[in-house]
């Protein structure tokens, strides 16, 4: 599912979006489209009905440091496949390492690179140990062959 970036500028006053900049970003649904609209702190606080989905958050003044670009390339390329247990598990991951924070925590959980404002949507898997395991030796495969 398709979740567009965090816009650059205000959806209200176009003030710039920057690292180090609060602001609010709205999700609506309508069916499979995801519409995001990314707000100021300032306007926000004008907008009288919020509706859908929305969170508070900070631009992070950095990247994160030492972007695992191996599990990245990884997670974007089984973004886009039918890998929903792959792809949540990695997600799991790459939250434990801080390089996407949850946003939304309810089906489908929204990810967010807290720095570029990319969201990912993901479908919660249920996974046992046993799961784990698997997923990690099935990695470990696919990492050795890039
Ligand atoms: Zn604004």
């Amino acid at each position: 599912m398709e979740v567009p970036a965090r816009a650059r500028v205000c959806c209200i006053d176009e003030i710039s979006l920057v690292p180090g900049s609060f602001y609010v970003s709205q999700l609506q649904w309508d069916n499979d489209v995801c519409c995001r609209k990314d707000y100021c702190k300032k306007c926000w606080e004008q907008v009288e009905v919020k509706r859908g989905t929305f969170w508070h958050a900070r631009i992070a003044l950095k990247p994160p440091p030492k972007p695992d670009r191996a599990v990245w390339t990884l997670f974007e390329r089984l973004y886009v496949s039918e890998r929903k247990d792959l792809i949540y598990f990695l997600a799991l991951y790459l939250e434990r390492k801080k390089q996407l924070t949850c946003r939304v925590k309810k089906e489908p959980l929204v990810y967010e690179e807290p720095y570029s404002g990319k969201l990912f949507s993901i479908f919660p898997v249920a996974l046992n140990e046993e799961d784990r395991k698997a997923l990690r030796a099935e990695l470990i495969k696919l990492f050795a062959q890039t």
